[in-house]
């Protein structure tokens, strides 16, 4: 064990170009080998337990751009934590991914839970048996034996609900604080965590100087990154947001990657990335997949967003989708359809006999029609989520890559006015 840490190959972020506060680059040295990489701005492969919704080990191999890191959310691995105390060998091993680089955060992004039970002692999960109390010691033995290659430190977001006061901001920068001094210690003790990176969490809810507290308090501790919590969608006003982001991000070193949770939508995501934000989860495609819809957004930045025009169809897709939005009325986030997918539950689709998306070259879209998972999804045939999910995650993950690409070009205002014309 001693030879292992002495020989630890630290992951390394290597930046090639910061235009406009964006930030494209790479980490590298990921793994247990040290060997794999991650291009930067990307996103997480968002998974239920270790396995991506919907689809199997074999059926996510027909997905193009998958994701380099795995996310797992410890909510739901809670209840797993004597099997894999007995087990021995991680969780990696243990779901059948013994290669990929996985990430554990505490809570999972689609699910909401209730406010009001985190303490100066715990912090409270949710998972299928009900609530855990997790203390930094017993958050570190779940940590232990699951073995992962990243993890969300324990902290106290619990700042999203309603308003909340600046005594309350306060108490979730210093809870958090504590537990990650905690957690750094028990760290330290224990040899199954030295490969293990902890990414230290950024708290504070919508009060500046606090947040701009946990930010610099954050960034003195040996933590591999930050993450950037309590910002989800509906956390707070979006002018609050950007402000926020933007001060607390101006804090934190060049070298480490921030990553940031609850944020989805493609246009919520550039905005992120303007403010210096590395890396999102994809929780957003599954989202998707359960209300029946499929991804068509067009990112394609080549388009001059002024003189652009849609096809016709897709113009009249386009009114329908704000149709729809206008009817469904509510802005409350999850369940929200958003303007960047289709419906493919509505009538209209049943005899639609073209691919979700026009060009799209994943497995889907190649061999299926609109009308086909019309028909699959209104007969509740298991295979609608399964086709679903392969074009969403396909979509979304593309979706980085054309960011990635417009970076690279210098063009990503263009990408920002193509994703900007289609949300409402
Ligand atoms: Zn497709």
């Amino acid at each position: 064990m001693g030879d292992s840490l002495s020989e630890l190959v630290k992951m390394k972020l290597h930046l090639s170009k910061v235009i406009d506060g964006c930030r494209l680059g790479v980490l590298t040295h990921l793994g247990r080998k040290g060997t794999q990489s991650m291009e930067i701005p990307g996103c997480l492969l968002y998974t239920k337990m270790g396995s991506a919704p919907h689809l199997t080990h074999d059926t996510l191999q027909m997905v193009q751009g998958v994701p380099v890191v795995t996310q797992l959310s410890l909510s739901t691995l809670v209840e797993l934590h004597e099997v894999l105390a007995e087990y021995k060998e991680g969780i990696g091993k243990f779901i059948g991914m013994p290669e990929s680089i996985l990430y554990c955060s505490l809570h999972d992004s689609v699910t909401r839970f209730p406010s009001g039970y985190n303490n100066n002692k715990s912090v409270s999960t949710w998972g299928s048996g009900g609530r855990t109390e997790l203390t930094p010691s017993k958050f570190m033995a779940l940590q232990q034996v699951i073995q992962p290659d990243w993890f969300q430190c324990l902290s106290d977001g619990d700042t999203v609900a309603e308003q909340i006061s600046k005594k309350r901001a306060k108490k979730s920068v210093d809870r958090s604080l504590s537990f990650l001094d905690e957690c750094l210690q028990l760290q330290e003790k224990s040899p199954e965590l030295q490969q293990s990176l902890m990414i230290g969490v950024i708290e504070g809810g919508d009060v500046l100087e606090e947040r701009l507290r946990s930010a610099k308090e954050t960034s003195k501790r040996p933590v591999a990154g930050f993450l950037l919590d309590g910002f989800q969608t509906d956390a707070m006003a979006k002018k609050t947001k950007h402000e926020l982001l933007s001060r607390v991000v101006a804090e934190l070193p060049e070298d480490k990657p921030r990553l940031i949770h609850g944020i989805g939508r493609p246009d919520e995501v550039l905005e992120c990335i303007e403010r210096g934000v590395d890396i999102f989860e994809s929780f957003f495609p599954y989202e998707v997949t359960e209300r029946g819809c499929a991804l068509s957004f067009s990112c394609n930045y080549n388009l001059d967003p002024e003189a652009a025009v849609l096809e016709e169809d897709e113009e009249s897709d386009m009114k329908g989708k704000k149709d729809e939005n206008l009817k469904d009325g509510t802005l409350s986030g999850a369940q929200e359809f958003t303007s960047f997918e289709i419906n493919l539950k509505e009538k209209r689709y049943q005899d639609d006999f073209r691919p979700l998306v026009n060009g799209c070259t994943c497995y889907c879209c190649e061999n299926h029609s609109r009308a086909y998972v019309h028909h699959l999804l209104v007969t509740n045939e298991l295979l609608a989520g399964v086709l679903l999910m392969i074009h969403n995650f396909q979509h979304y993950f593309g979706f980085f890559s054309s960011i990635r690409n417009a970076l690279k070009e210098d063009r990503l205002h263009q990408l920002r006015g193509i994703v900007g014309r289609q949300a409402f």
